[in-house]
């Protein structure tokens, strides 16, 4: 008894996974602690065979062929099944087409047929995910949950990249101040952009020290360091990693810095009105207890760059290797 259909599709079953309206394919993280769902684009990125899979969440890494998602599984399992069937029913119409005609003028007429319900397919949609990103570094296109994540591919954190793309965002707000239409909306705007670019900077820095905390001196602490109060950060940040935060910058960049992140703090807490705290702490000779801290756009922007300079530094230091280090 032969099988020529099935025999063949033994020898070149192979079944595309279907990618989502933008590309991208669905991939689920294999760790059972994590099982984290996430979408690449497949063809960007690294070019090569056997390159391995990174959990953009947990940083789990495995051959590609372990990140399959359940859906995709159960589809290509019923694709399959499906196959099979397809090609047993080939076969048996083969055979009943040859009994047939080899029992045509004998006394017992003899004939086949092959009975059973097509296999469904078990079709599926990929999630919506949150942020989609292109690596800075391989250029892969991937979305996940969330902002931060390891790239799937290269595994490089995206913590400096998600930084840098909202202190871009916030030099647009400054940009777009010089055309407001009134100066309080102008005055908004560069005080929002304050806020923005202080938060950006406290969101990279608690994610630095989450995904290093491994190498702390004091894991539990480095997972719930802010970065609000820079001050308190710099020192945190010497007790965990024997970094100092400051040394991208000159002292009295530091200490504008740590000023416009005063300035931010009264825009939180005090109307944007100063307190007696606020010139104890940064001896701000321009500002006066009682009226509105002066917050130049000018001066918002170089805060910008310098946050940025801190990131670069602050990642270069678990990194040596890929990013520039600061200067001695
Ligand atoms: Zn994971
Ligand atoms: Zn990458």
């Amino acid at each position: 008894m032969s099988l020529p259909h099935l025999r063949r599709l033994a020898k070149s079953i192979s079944i595309p996974i279907p990618a989502d309206e933008d590309g991208l394919v669905g991939r689920e993280c294999p760790n059972a602690d994590c099982l984290g769902y996430f979408k690449i684009k497949m063809g960007t990125g690294l070019q090569g065979p056997n390159l391995p899979c990174h959990c953009p969440y947990c940083g789990h890494t495995a051959g590609q062929d372990h990140f399959w998602t359940q859906e995709q599984l159960e589809y290509a399992k019923s694709v399959a099944l499906r196959a099979v069937q397809d090609a047993i029913s080939r076969d048996v119409r083969d055979w009943d087409r040859s009994l047939r005609q080899s029992t045509r003028s004998s006394f017992v007429k003899m004939s086949m047929d092959y009975k059973g319900h097509p296999q469904p397919i078990r079709y599926y949609r990929e999630k919506q995910l949150e942020t989609k990103a292109i690596c800075d570094n391989c250029t892969l296109e991937y979305a996940v949950y969330g902002v931060f994540a390891y790239c799937p591919d290269c595994g490089t954190h995206n913590s400096l990249q998600i930084l840098v793309k909202n202190l871009e965002l916030a030099r647009k707000e400054l940009d777009y101040s010089l055309a407001a239409p009134d100066a309080e909306f102008a005055a908004y705007l560069v005080a929002d952009a304050l806020e923005n670019a202080v938060s950006a900077f406290d969101g990279f820095g608690r994610e630095v020290c989450l995904i290093n905390a491994e190498v702390a001196s004091d894991a539990s602490r480095a997972k719930s360091v802010s970065f609000q109060n820079l001050p308190k950060a710099k020192t945190a940040v010497a007790d965990l990693f024997g970094f100092d935060l400051a040394s991208g910058l000159n002292p009295d960049e530091w200490a504008f810095v740590c000023q416009c992140f005063q300035k931010r703090h009264l825009l939180a807490h005090r109307m944007g009105v100063v307190d007696q705290q606020y010139v104890d702490i940064t001896g701000d000779t321009s500002a006066a207890v009682g009226r509105k801290v002066p917050i130049d756009s000018d001066q918002v922007r170089s805060l910008l760059a310098w946050l940025e300079q801190i990131g670069v530094f602050f990642v270069a230091h678990f990194h040596p290797s890929s990013t520039p280090q600061p200067e001695a």
